[in-house]
């Protein structure tokens, strides 16, 4: 069997136009453009390709995006007074503050990661990361969906792939992925998307005793572990969904969670790294930054 390749670049483009065109329509509706508002604490290499890459999505989209540079020893007390100064700016619609936030080793002055996202405005909180964001999207009413595991059920959905009454193995339990991840899919309702509910879901990770019998009873199987090509092809059932979310950098190549070509011989549909899960994770960045406009323009 050669799996079909699920294209999330594709579908990412496809997004994207749908949202360049609904900036349009609120733009031509006598609105000021959404605008996304980016903090970039120090230097580190891939975290600059990471907010580039989302400053020209916003730009193709129609979305205004200011790029907040801090030096990398910027403290705790100024990295929250400009939160602050963006959670009060009218003009902001979506605040996001990109991680890692730089080490100690790094010159960092030992920020606290959780009280940076803590501070950020729950209803521009467009990475999803607040706790009030997460505990709507545990009660089934989510107001934001956190942009990687939002862009799996789209690329699901898009895909055809029906999840209701499937087991669903989720490998990596991240609060940025694998947890939210499980959690959307084992919905009741279509609350986090369409037909992408009713999964029955198991959250497997670094504990997990029998991995390989634990995935090979998936008929979803998605990888979000950070581990160059753990995910072999003895651990994938015949003919189930591979979703490759990792993203790892081996010399100059750029590889995911799973082995590949292993997964293509076995699995019905597969995920390629790149061009897979990662341009969906930015399409849904500017749908949420849009939804914020939308919903500060209603207030
Ligand atoms: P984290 O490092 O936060 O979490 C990794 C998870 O994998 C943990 O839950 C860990 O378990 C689990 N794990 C580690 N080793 C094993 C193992 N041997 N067996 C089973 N589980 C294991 O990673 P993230 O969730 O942030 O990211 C995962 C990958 O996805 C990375 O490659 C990252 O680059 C990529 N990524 C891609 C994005 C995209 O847009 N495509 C967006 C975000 C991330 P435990 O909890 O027990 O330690």
């Amino acid at each position: 069997m050669t799996a079909r390749r699920l294209d999330g670049k594709a579908i990412a483009l496809q997004i994207r136009a749908e949202i360049t065109e609904q900036v349009g329509q609120f733009v031509a509706a006598g609105h000021a453009p959404p605008k996304l508002a980016a903090i970039l604490v120090g230097d580190d290499p891939a975290s600059q390709v990471y907010v580039r890459n989302k400053e020209r999505a916003c730009q193709k989209a129609g979305i205004e995006s200011l790029l907040d540079r801090m030096p990398v020893d910027t403290t705790q007390e100024q990295l929250l007074g400009r939160i602050a100064e963006l959670n009060a700016d009218p003009s902001v619609s979506g605040i996001l503050v990109q991680l890692p936030l730089p080490s100690k080793d790094q010159g960092g002055a030992g920020l606290d990661e959780r009280a940076v996202l803590d501070a950020v405005d729950p209803g521009k909180d467009v990475d999803a990361f607040s706790p009030v964001n997460v505990g709507l999207l545990m009660q089934g009413r989510p107001r934001f969906l956190p942009c990687t595991p939002h862009g799996i059920i789209q690329l699901l959905h898009r895909c055809d792939i029906e999840t209701s009454g499937k087991h669903v193995v989720v490998v990596g339990r991240s609060d940025i992925v694998g947890k939210p991840m499980a959690m959307m899919l084992a919905q009741k309702d279509g609350s986090c998307g369409p037909r992408t509910a009713n999964a029955t879901v198991t959250l497997a990770h670094s504990r997990t005793a029998n991995l390989t019998e634990v995935c090979r009873s998936a008929d979803i199987l998605i990888a979000a572990v950070g581990r160059p090509e753990m995910i072999r092809g003895d651990m994938i059932r015949e003919g189930a969904v591979v979703i490759d979310v990792g993203i790892n950098r081996v010399g100059d190549r750029l590889v995911g969670d799973v082995a590949f070509e292993e997964a293509e011989a076995v699995a019905s549909a597969t995920t390629p790294v790149p061009g897979g899960v990662g341009p969906l994770t930015i399409a849904m960045l500017l749908h949420n930054t849009l939804m914020a406009a939308k919903w500060q323009a209603e207030a």
